[in-house]
C-alpha cells in the first residue's frame, strides 16, 4: 500500500512536479525557494542560467552562497530577525540587490520574496530579475549627463535650455555667473525677462514667438543686464531639439557677449564716415598700390574711383619736385612713420595743383609696413589767399605803398648791400604838419585824400630803385639806396632829394572842393653797414624828424651824434625794461594823501630798482614802457600789487578805510578786456571795490569818448572810483567831463607850484576848485610843497592834499610807520 501508494503517490507526484517545473521554468525571473535554515530548496532553471550553477549545485546549497561576502552577516540578521517574528513586512515590495554569479561577478537584481506557509515550516520564495543592463544603461545615461554639465558649466558661453514654452530648464554656470541671477531663481521666464534691456524686449519676443510656431531656429541680437550693472550686447542662438518620438521639446542655446565686436562695428561705421570726409583720402598696399579712395579724392584728382584702384601712386607724380624730394619724403615716412606738406601733383586733365599732403604708415603686429594712408586737401585755392594776405601784410591798403614791415625788410637788404659795395644809403622820415587838424576839421576822408596824393607827390621825387613807405598816419618813410660812398657827397644827394620832396609837398592840395595847404617835418639820416641796425636807422630818422617839428615844423633836420646819444641810451633802457617784469625789479611807493591832519589814502607810484641804475622814476621810463606796448604787462602788475595792498589794509584795524590811487595809461584804459581785467582782480583779491581809485589823464579823452565813459560806467558800477589826474593841464573840453562818472579831480601840481608866484595859476587852481563844487566832484592839490601853499588851498576850498610837505612817496614800511605816528599808535 505504502509502496503502491507511494507508487500512486510517486506518479501523481512526478506529474506534479514536471507540472511545476514546467510553470517554473515558464517563468521569466529566476526563482529561489529556502527553508528556515536558509537552504535552498528548490530552484528553476532560469537561476541556473542567471546564477552559473547546475540546478543540483544549487539545491541544497545555503542561500547564502549566493550574495556577495559583504552582504552575508547582514543577510543572516535579518532571516533570524524574520524567523522570530514572521509578521515583519519584508515581503511583496521590490528590492534592488547584489547577487554573486558562480563565476564570481556581481550582479544586479531586481529581488521580490514571497513566503509559503506549509506544515508549520516556512519557504521563503525569491524572484530575481537580472537588471544589469538596465543599471548599465541608467549609469550610461548619468555619466553623460554628468558630461554634459560639465561641458555646458566650462564653457565660456552661455548655455541654455527651455521648453516650448520658452521656460528655462537649464542653464549653465556661465549664464548664473553672467545675469548674477542666482540658481535657485534662474528657472522662470520672468529671470531671464527682467535682465533684457527694456527696448530690446518687445523684438526679442517676436522672434521667440514666431520661430516657437514654426519650431525654426533662433538668432537675436540684444542687450543683456550683466551683474554689475552694465548692458551688454548679446548674441543669442537656439536650436529646436525634439524627443525620440520627434515631438518638439523646446530650445537648446547659447549666447555670447558681443559688446566689444559691436563697438568696433560703431567705430568702423565711424572710420567708414570719416573715410567720407571732407579731406580727400586713399588707402594703399606697401607697394603704393591704390586699394581705395573716397569721393572726394576722386573728385580732386580727375580719376573715377574704378579707374584708380589698383594704379600705383605715382600716377599723380607731377615734374616740379626733384627725385630728392621723393626720397626725404620715403625716408621720412619710413623713419617717423608719416610725413606732411606740400606737394605738387597733376590731374587726369594734366593739370598741376598744389596740396597739403599727409602719408602715415600702417604696420601690422609684426612692425611690417602694410599701407600708407594718403589724406590731402587742394590747397591751390588757399596759396592764392595767402598770397593775397602777404599783400596786405606787406602793403598799406590806402596808398598801396609799402607797409612798416615790408620796409624793415627793404631796409636789412639795403644795409646788407651797403656793407657790400660801401655805398651809402638815407632814410627819411615825413611826418606831416598839423595832420589832425584837418581830420578834425574837414573830416578823414579829406585826411585820406590828402595821404594819397602825399603818397604820389613822394613818389615822383624818388627814382625807381628807392623805396616809399607808409608807417601809420601821417608818417612816411623814403628810403635812398646807392649814393655815394663819401658821406659829405652822400649827404649833399640826400638833402637835394630832400628839399625836392619839401617843395613838393608844399604845394597846394586840391580836397575835393577844399584848397589846402600842408607841410612836411623831415628827419633825415645816412646809413651804411649791417642788417641788425634797421630798427637803430629808424628811430634816428624819427629822431630827427622831431628835431626837424621842434625846430618849426616844414624842415629838415640830418640826425646828429649827440641825437645818437639819447637813441643809445633808450635802446639799452627798453631791453632792460623786457626784463624787468621777469626779474622782479619793480616796487610801488607809497605817497600819503591828508586831509585836516589825517591819512585817508595813498597814491601808489611805481619805482624801477634797476641793479646797475639804481632807483629810475616812472617818468625815465613809462613813456617807454607805453610806446613798446609793455605798459600792458607792467600796469597789470601795478594793479594786482596795489590791490594785495588793499587787501592788507583791510584786514588790518584802523587801516581798513585807506583808499588807495593807481595810475593808469591810456593804452592800458583802451585795452578791451580791461573792466574784466579790474574785476577780476578785485574778485580774486577779494577787495572793497571802493577802496581802489583809477587815475587817469587826460589824454585818454583824446579817442572814442563814448566808448570810454562806458568803460567807466561799467567799473563805477562795481564800485571803483575814479580821478582825473593832473587836471588843467590837457584840452579836454568842460563838457566832456560833466559827462564822465569822476568821483575826483586832480589839480597838477604846475599850478600849485606858482600859487604866490603867477597870479593866473593862482585864479587857474581857484576857478578848478569852484569848478569842482559846483560839478560835486571831490577836488585835490598835489605837489603841495609849502605851508603858504596848503593854506591858499585851504583858504579857497580845497582840503585834500598830496605833496613833499606831507611826504614824498614811500616803500610801504615807512608809509605804514608814518600812519602810526599820526594817529600817534
Ligand atoms: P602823477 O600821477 O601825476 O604822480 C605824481 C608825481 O608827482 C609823482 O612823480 C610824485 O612823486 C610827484 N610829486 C608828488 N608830490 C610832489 C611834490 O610835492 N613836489 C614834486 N616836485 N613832485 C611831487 P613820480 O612818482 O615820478 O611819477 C611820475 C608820473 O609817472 C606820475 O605822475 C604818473 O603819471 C606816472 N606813474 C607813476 N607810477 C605809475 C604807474 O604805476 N602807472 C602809470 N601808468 N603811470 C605811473
Ligand atoms: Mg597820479
Ligand atoms: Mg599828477
Amino acid at each position: 500500500m505504502k509502496t503502491s501508494k507511494f507508487r500512486f503517490s510517486d506518479k501523481n507526484k512526478l506529474k506534479r512536479d514536471s507540472y511545476y517545473n514546467a510553470v517554473l521554468n515558464a517563468i521569466p525571473d529566476a526563482i529561489l525557494v529556502s527553508n528556515t535554515e536558509g537552504i535552498i530548496t528548490l530552484a528553476n532553471l532560469q537561476s541556473s542560467l542567471l546564477l552559473g550553477y547546475a540546478l543540483d549545485e544549487l539545491i541544497g546549497s545555503p542561500i547564502d552562497l549566493l550574495l556577495p561576502s559583504r552582504f552575508r552577516p547582514d543577510h543572516r540578521g535579518m532571516r533570524e530577525r524574520f524567523l522570530k517574528d514572521p509578521s515583519i513586512k519584508m515581503m511583496g515590495a521590490k528590492r534592488n540587490v547584489v547577487v554573486l554569479h558562480k563565476d564570481n561577478r556581481e550582479l544586479d537584481v531586481e529581488i521580490k520574496l514571497g513566503f509559503i506557509e506549509k506544515d508549520h515550516q516556512i519557504s521563503v520564495v525569491s524572484a530575481l530579475r537580472d537588471v544589469s543592463e538596465q543599471r548599465k544603461v541608467e549609469k550610461a545615461l548619468r555619466s553623460s549627463e554628468t558630461r554634459f554639465r560639465l561641458m555646458a558649466n566650462s564653457s565660456p558661453s552661455m548655455i541654455w535650455i527651455t521648453d516650448i514654452q520658452g521656460r528655462p530648464v537649464f542653464v549653465n554656470n556661465t549664464w548664473l555667473e553672467f545675469t548674477g541671477i542666482p540658481d535657485s531663481q534662474a528657472y522662470t521666464l520672468e529671470a531671464w525677462q527682467t535682465a533684457i534691456h527694456p527696448d530690446d524686449k518687445q523684438a526679442i519676443y517676436d522672434v521667440y514667438r514666431t520661430a516657437i510656431d514654426a519650431e525654426d531656429y533662433i538668432t537675436t541680437e540684444y542687450r543683456l543686464k550683466r551683474k554689475d550693472g552694465n548692458w551688454r550686447w548679446i548674441l543669442d542662438n537656439g536650436i529646436p531639439f525634439h524627443n525620440e518620438h520627434d515631438v518638439f521639446c523646446g530650445y537648446i542655446g547659447s549666447a555670447i557677449d558681443i559688446t566689444e565686436r559691436k563697438q568696433l562695428e560703431a567705430e568702423l561705421a565711424v572710420a567708414a564716415a570719416a573715410f567720407e570726409s571732407h579731406e580727400a583720402m586713399v588707402i594703399t598696399d606697401a607697394n603704393t598700390v591704390i586699394l581705395r579712395v573716397n569721393k572726394n579724392f576722386a573728385e580732386i584728382t580727375g580719376y573715377s574711383p574704378e579707374e584708380l584702384v589698383g594704379r600705383k601712386m605715382n600716377l599723380f607724380k607731377s615734374d616740379r619736385h626733384s627725385n630728392d624730394f621723393y626720397a626725404l619724403m620715403w625716408k621720412s615716412i619710413h623713419e617717423r612713420g608719416s610725413w606732411q606738406g606740400e606737394i605738387w601733383d597733376k590731374r587726369k586733365n594734366g593739370e598741376v595743383y598744389l596740396k597739403w599732403l599727409t602719408i602715415t604708415a600702417i604696420k601690422n603686429a609684426n612692425n611690417e609696413i602694410v599701407n600708407y594712408v594718403g589724406a590731402h586737401i587742394d590747397i591751390t585755392e588757399r596759396k592764392k589767399a595767402q598770397e593775397e594776405i602777404e599783400r596786405l601784410a606787406f602793403y598799406d591798403p590806402l596808398t598801396g605803398l609799402p607797409n612798416r614791415r615790408l620796409l624793415i625788410d627793404r631796409l636789412k637788404h639795403a644795409l646788407a648791400s651797403s656793407h657790400r659795395t660801401r655805398a651809402m644809403g638815407a632814410l627819411m622820415f615825413i611826418d606831416m604838419d598839423n595832420f589832425k587838424t584837418l581830420n578834425d576839421t574837414l573830416g578823414h576822408d579829406m585826411g585820406d585824400a590828402l595821404l594819397i596824393q602825399v603818397s604820389e607827390r613822394l613818389q615822383s621825387c624818388v627814382r625807381d630803385c628807392d623805396t616809399v613807405a607808409r608807417l601809420g598816419g601821417d608818417e612816411f618813410v623814403v628810403m635812398l639806396e646807392s649814393l655815394d660812398n663819401e658821406s659829405q657827397n652822400a649827404v649833399r644827394q640826400a638833402e637835394s632829394v630832400g628839399d625836392k620832396i619839401l617843395d613838393k609837398l608844399n604845394q597846394n592840395y586840391q580836397l575835393g572842393i577844399h584848397h589846402y595847404h600842408s607841410t612836411p617835418s623831415i628827419g633825415i639820416t645816412l646809413f651804411r653797414g649791417k642788417e641788425e641796425a634797421a630798427e637803430v636807422i629808424l628811430k634816428q630818422a624819427d629822431i630827427a624828424m622831431y628835431q626837424a617839428k621842434a625846430s618849426g615844423r616844414n624842415a629838415i633836420r640830418f640826425f646828429n651824434p649827440k641825437m645818437q646819444a639819447i637813441v643809445s641810451k633808450r635802446f639799452a633802457l627798453e631791453e632792460d625794461l623786457h626784463q624787468a617784469l621777469a626779474k622782479d625789479e619793480f616796487k610801488l611807493y607809497y605817497q600819503l594823501q591828508v586831509t585836516n591832519n589825517k591819512i585817508i589814502g595813498a597814491e601808489a607810484l611805481i619805482r624801477w630798482e634797476h641793479p646797475q641804475r639804481g632807483l629810475v622814476p616812472p617818468t625815465d621810463f613809462i613813456p617807454l614802457a607805453e610806446e613798446t606796448g609793455l605798459i600792458i604787462a607792467i600796469g597789470q602788475w601795478v594793479l594786482e600789487t596795489a590791490c594785495l595792498q588793499i587787501k592788507r589794509w583791510e584786514n588790518k584795524p584802523l587801516m581798513d578805510h585807506l583808499q588807495l590811487a593807481v595810475n593808469i595809461s591810456a593804452k592800458q584804459f583802451r585795452q578791451l578786456d580791461f573792466v574784466d581785467n579790474v574785476s577780476s582782480i578785485i574778485a580774486r583779491t577779494q577787495i572793497k571795490a571802493p577802496r581802489l581809485k583809477l587815475e587817469l589823464t587826460e589824454s585818454l579823452l583824446l579817442d572814442d569818448i563814448e566808448e570810454i565813459i562806458e568803460k567807466m560806467n561799467a567799473l563805477r558800477e562795481l564800485g571803483v572810483h575814479f580821478s582825473m589826474d593832473d587836471f588843467g593841464t590837457g584840452y579836454s573840453s568842460l563838457s566832456y567831463l560833466t559827462k564822465l562818472p569822476l568821483h575826483q579831480m586832480k589839480i597838477d601840481q604846475s599850478f600849485i607850484r606858482n600859487i604866490g608866484m603867477k597870479p593866473s595859476d593862482a585864479a587857474i587852481v581857484q576857478t578848478i576848485i569852484n569848478m569842482s563844487k559846483n560839478l560835486g566832484i571831490e577836488i585835490i592839490a598835489e605837489g603841495v610843497e609849502t605851508k603858504d601853499q596848503k593854506e591858499f588851498l585851504e583858504k579857497h576850498g580845497c582840503p585834500v592834499y598830496q605833496g613833499y610837505l606831507f611826504s614824498k612817496p614811500i616803500p610801504i614800511e615807512e608809509f605804514e610807520a608814518h600812519w602810526l605816528f599820526s594817529n600817534k599808535i
